[in-house]
């Protein structure tokens, strides 16, 4: 059989691993924590960093099909490599990991809607984006912030005053704030042949800044529905994709308007609701996109939910779990546990489980 070559051991990797080990795939994954999560479940780790030319020649060599499970993989390393066979490729990640190239590729070549944004580098640049873009507005370091790490929220003209004298550094983008009533995701992908895939909407609910609740179908008009959905085929051509693109929207139900946040060029946490719910999960469909296997029409088998696991909530899950047997149990196996990491996830399919699942939630 093939060897899938994986370029990060988070949970990610781990559930990408998962599906190609089903599939009949070998798996190797290159991260530079023994026992990372994705180690747990695959066939061999090369233990290195991710920028690291030498693992990476190996983990190519050792390949038939590279992939990576997050967007700051190193792209010079990347495009140094000799035979390696990335289908995602370079360019998706020049994209995705800079928030002012993948907000210029959205607004000018896919054509779709974004918050108004302008660089910032200085203090002074500051003002002038204030002119351009307005308040409220956030600002974000452009590249390596997840988790809402990195993001100031400017909404008054003090609150610019008061970064100006606490400068934090950086390459910086000031983003318009979005005035939406909901947000949303979905993931994308295309076949070698260039068919456009795409999974139901979720709709998502986050707590200090971390994604925590995903329910599914999200609840929005047929109209904002269908406008999602062809703005992710929209994106997905212009990026000649393959592989899947998770894709964070804003809506706002009262105007019938889409503005997309954020790309992510692999499967998404958003997403995690399509292991149980979907005759094709979103692993199973980046596997699929990326060795060039052909891909069914998603069907959902029934509406879904997922909670993320931070901390300590996963060791209460875990406990609760033997009542509820419903409840499909994730756990990443991760070693440390810190407040706010994601530790694991839960999915339940169909109301009844739903309901449970929600009462658990507001109780805990
Ligand atoms: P992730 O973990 O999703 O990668 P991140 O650190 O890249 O997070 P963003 O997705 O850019 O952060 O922002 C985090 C959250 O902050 C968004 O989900 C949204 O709730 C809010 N937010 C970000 N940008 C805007 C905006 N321009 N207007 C309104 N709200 C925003
Ligand atoms: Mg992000
Ligand atoms: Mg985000």
């Amino acid at each position: 059989g093939k060897t899938i070559g994986i370029i990060g051991g988070g949970q990610l990797g781990q559930m990408m691993a998962l599906s190609a080990k089903e599939m009949g795939y070998k798996v190797i994954v290159l991260d530079p924590t023994p026992a990372c999560p994705t180690a747990q479940v695959c066939d061999d780790q090369i233990v290195a960093e991710y920028d690291d030319q030498k693992a990476l020649q190996e983990l190519a060599d050792r390949s038939d099909v590279l992939t990576y499970e997050f967007e700051n993989v190193s792209q010079e390393a990347l495009k140094d490599l000799k035979d390696a066979y990335v289908p995602q490729g370079v360019r998706l990640l020049e994209i995705t990991s800079n928030r002012l190239a993948e907000k210029a590729f959205i607004r000018d070549e896919a054509q779709v809607p974004v918050a108004k944004f302008a660089r910032v580098e200085s203090p002074a640049d500051l003002d002038q984006a204030v002119t351009e873009v307005g308040l409220p507005g956030i600002l974000k370091t452009v590249s390596g912030g997840y988790d809402g790490h990195g993001q100031f929220d400017l909404n008054t003209a003090a609150d610019v005053e008061k970064l100006k004298a606490n400068w934090p550094g950086g390459v910086l983008i000031l983003e318009q704030k979005i005035a939406f009533t909901k947000e949303v995701s979905v993931m994308v992908t295309r076949t070698k042949q260039g068919q456009l895939v795409t999974w139901p909407i979720s709709e998502n609910v986050h707590q200090n800044h971390i994604l925590k609740t995903c329910m599914i179908p999200a609840a929005i008009t047929k109209d904002l529905d269908s406008q999602v959905h062809e703005i992710a085929k929209t994106i997905a051509d212009k990026l000649d994709l393959r592989g899947v693109l998770g894709i964070e929207l804003f809506v706002d139900q009262d105007s019938n308007q889409v503005w997309v946040n954020e790309l992510a060029p692999r499967p998404h946490n958003s997403g995690h609701y399509t292991i149980e719910a979907c005759n094709i999960s979103q692993f199973e469909g980046h596997i699929r996109s990326i060795v060039g296997l052909p891909i069914p029409e998603i069907k959902l088998h029934d509406r879904a939910m997922m909670v993320n696991l931070l901390g300590d909530e996963l060791l209460k899950a875990r406990q609760a779990f033997p009542d509820h047997a419903d409840w499909h149990f994730h756990d990443y196996g991760k070693a440390a546990v810190k407040p706010g990491r994601k530790m694991g996830h839960l999915t339940v399919v169909g109301q009844p489980a739903i309901e449970d699942l929600s009462t658990y939630f507001q109780t805990i």
